[in-house]
C-alpha cells in the first residue's frame, strides 16, 4: 500500500502541510485502503497542492469548491473513500456556504482543513481564522474583524464528527484521520498547520504553548454535544482531539432512497441507442 508518489512538494521548508500529507498517507494505509480506493480532492491555496502529492485519485479543484466536487465524487462512486482538503481561506471564506451545507448533509466525506490562519499562496493576507489585531499587508493596522470559529459553526450545523489537531502531533492527527475515514458520515478535521513564511504569530512554539489536548481530560465524552461546545469555548477554540462524534445519525447515502451501493460505472444501466442519443442531445 504505497500512497507516496515521486512528486516533490513545493511547500516552503517547515510548512505544516508536509505532516498533514504524511498523516493522510499513513491513515489510508492503516485503515487498509489501496490507492485505487481513495480520492483526494483539494481546493486552491498552498494546501490545495496536496492532491498531487498522494498516490491516489486526485482532483485539484477551484477556490472554495472542494466540497461540491468531493460530494459529487462520492455520489458517483460510493465505493471510494473521499478525502477533501483545503486551507482555512478556501473552506471558511469563499467556501463557507458549501462547508456548512456539506456538514448538515452528512455525506460520507472526510474534510481536512489545513488551518494556518493566513492566506499563504497570495503572500500573506488576513484570513477568516486570523486573530483580531493580526497585522498583514491587507490589515496593516491590525484586523478589526472577529475570528471565525469553525468548530462552533460545525456543531451548530449538526456535524456528526468534529475533530482538531496540530500538524506536529503526527500520531494524534493520523489517528483522527483514521477515525474520520471510518466514520459513517461527514467528518471535519481542522488542523493547525503553521505557515512559517508569512505567519510569525501562530508559530509551532505558539501552538505548543496554547493548544489544549483532550487527553488531559479522561472523563471527556465526545458523544456529549453540549460538553463539546463548552470545551471549544473554554479553550478559545484551541482544543485538540476528537471533540464530538454522533454515531447514531445515518449518512446521507444511507438515508436517500434508491441510491445503490455500487459505483455508477458498475451498475447495469440498460439504455437503447435511441434513448442514449436523446440523452446526449439534451446536452448539445
Ligand atoms: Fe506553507 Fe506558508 Fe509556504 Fe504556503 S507560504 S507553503 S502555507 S509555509
Amino acid at each position: 500500500k504505497e500512497f507516496r508518489n515521486n512528486v516533490k512538494p513545493n511547500w516552503c521548508p517547515g510548512c505544516g502541510d508536509f505532516s498533514i500529507q504524511a498523516a493522510i498517507q499513513r491513515a489510508a494505509a492503516n485503515v487498509g485502503l489501496e490507492p485505487e480506493n481513495l480520492a483526494v480532492i483539494s481546493g486552491i491555496g498552498c494546501s490545495g497542492r496536496i492532491s498531487g502529492y498522494i498516490n491516489a485519485y486526485g482532483f485539484h479543484g477551484i477556490h472554495g469548491r472542494v466540497l461540491p466536487i468531493a460530494q459529487g465524487v462520492k455520489l458517483a462512486n460510493r465505493e471510494l473513500t473521499v478525502i477533501a482538503s483545503g486551507g482555512d481561506g478556501d473552506g471558511f471564506a469563499i467556501g463557507m456556504g458549501h462547508t456548512v451545507h456539506a456538514i448538515r448533509r452528512n455525506l460520507n466525506v472526510t474534510y481536512i482543513v489545513m488551518d494556518n490562519q493566513i492566506y499563504g499562496l497570495t503572500k500573506g493576507q488576513t484570513s477568516p481564522r486570523s486573530a483580531e489585531g493580526f497585522k498583514t499587508k491587507s490589515t496593516p493596522e491590525g484586523s478589526i474583524e472577529t475570528t471565525l470559529s469553525p468548530l462552533e459553526i460545525a456543531l451548530s450545523a449538526g456535524a456528526t464528527f468534529v475533530a482538531q489537531s496540530f500538524s506536529s502531533d503526527l500520531k494524534q492527527l493520523t489517528k483522527l484521520i483514521e477515525e474520520g475515514i471510518n466514520h459513517e458520515g461527514f467528518s471535519l478535521i481542522n488542523v493547525f498547520s503553521p505557515c512559517v513564511t508569512f505567519n510569525k504569530i501562530n508559530t509551532y512554539d505558539w501552538f505548543k504553548e496554547n493548544i489544549v489536548n483532550l487527553e488531559q481530560f479522561p472523563d471527556y465524552d465526545p458523544s456529549n454535544r453540549v460538553q463539546a461546545m463548552n470545551k471549544i469555548m473554554e479553550t478559545n477554540g484551541l482544543v485538540t482531539g476528537l471533540i464530538y462524534q454522533n454515531k447514531t445519525r445515518k449518512s446521507y447515502e444511507d438515508m436517500i432512497t434508491g441510491f445503490k451501493p455500487e459505483a455508477l460505472a458498475k451498475q447495469n444501466i440498460k439504455i437503447t441507442p435511441e434513448e442514449f442519443d436523446k440523452l446526449v442531445a439534451e446536452f448539445k
